[in-house]
């Protein structure tokens, strides 16, 4: 369907209420880029309306690739959470950062999902094997300054693999065990010979180092397109986000709220320049209520109510341009979310209220 138009014409207020796919109340919101999924929000039970800009989301897109770019701080809102449980439940609170390189000779065997994948999993059960129970790990595919020493040049593929868990001092000898069992790893993946590879670990504990850790390793890393097109298409769906030890229901819930309990008095009391890297405790929270499609007006009221993603009649989601959009905006949100005004229902044309209300009760005014 097109993208634009305006509110959907011709339906009651009664129908609109009907049901969620029924709510052809909102439109949507849409710019820049060129892609696809149009996508709007809005709140299930009390028709709170929200919008979302949508982006591609590719690490190498001009805007989305971007350090601190929209679609970077959703990837970091969903994972800060989960960095300071791992920060605080520790002994010592502190945050463990491993990074597994892949040495430059091999590196041409690590262009598939499918070694990426294999590899990422065979470093979880090595850190499960060495008691860190608890973690999550994202794979930088390119060299970028912090960790990759003398290959400061991005457009040289370098896949590394980092990990966020709970740390721990790690001795001399249990680092080379890990180094070795890594060595070995990649020769059975690579199915070549390794000699010497690298693992990085470091152990923070200030809070302010755990929020710069979830952004950096949320951040894009294959910047440049441009003679990589092939390794984008291999890599095309990859699930590079992986945690272990959450548990799942309750339980997760439990070490979720946890790591937000920190993260939140953490945020209350920033000052100076670690305010200006990180956010307010209320940008935050907004940020995160959204990117989980959770209604931040319920939610002000002690409920907890689920956004559904807009659909007209024909189940296609609807997407409409900023501008089109812009006179309902209330506030505009962190991340590319926005608070939007509810649409007014009793609006009737004006020759026809008198004579017969309950005809046109609801319906928009569609001239
Ligand atoms: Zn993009
Ligand atoms: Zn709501």
């Amino acid at each position: 369907m097109r993208a634009g138009g305006s509110l959907n014409p011709g339906v009651s207020y009664g129908e609109a209420r009907a049901g969620a796919k029924a709510l052809a109340l909102v439109s949507l919101l849409f710019t820049g880029e060129t892609s696809k999924e149009p996508l709007f929000s809005l709140c299930a039970k009390y028709l709170h309306d929200f919008a979302k800009r949508l982006f591609c989301g590719r690490e190498w897109c001009k805007r989305c690739g971007l350090d601190e770019s929209d679609m970077h701080k959703r990837r970091y809102a969903r994972l800060m959470d989960k960095v300071f449980y791992l920060g605080d439940i520790g002994k010592n609170h502190g945050l463990g950062y491993f990074v597994f390189t892949i040495p430059s000779q091999i590196r041409e065997k690590f262009r598939s999902k499918g070694k990426l994948s294999r590899a990422g999993r065979a470093v979880r059960e090595l850190l499960k094997s060495h008691d860190f129970d608890v973690g999550l790990s994202r794979w930088h595919y390119f060299g970028d300054g912090e960790i990759t020493e003398g290959e400061l040049d991005a457009g040289v593929y370098h896949p590394h693999l980092n990990c966020l868990v709970v740390g721990r001092w790690i001795p001399e000898k249990e680092m080379r065990v890990i180094k070795e069992a890594w060595r070995r790893l990649l020769e059975l993946v690579s199915g070549e010979s390794v000699d010497v590879v690298d693992v990085h670990y470091q152990y923070f504990k200030s809070q302010s180092q755990w929020w710069h850790k979830g952004v950096y390793v949320t951040r894009s890393t294959f910047k440049r397109l441009e003679g990589h097109e092939g390794l984008a298409e291999r890599l095309f769906g990859f699930r590079n986000l992986c945690y272990w030890g959450f548990g799942q229901g309750e339980k997760r819930e439990a070490k979720l709220k946890r790591g937000r309990v920190v993260l939140g008095l953490w945020l209350d009391d920033v000052k100076g320049k670690e305010k200006e890297e990180a956010m307010t405790r209320k940008e935050f929270d907004e940020l995160v209520s959204m990117s989980h499609m959770k209604c931040l007006k319920c939610m002000e009221q002690g409920e907890l109510v689920g956004i559904i993603t807009y659909q007209d009649f024909n189940g296609c989601r609807k997407v409409e341009d900023l501008e089109t959009l812009r006179p309902r905006i209330e506030r505009e949100l962190s991340g590319g979310f926005y608070v939007l005004s509810t649409v007014i229902l009793n609006e009737k044309p004006m020759s026809s209220v008198e004579d017969d209300t309950k005809s046109l009760e609801g319906e928009y005014d569609t001239s």
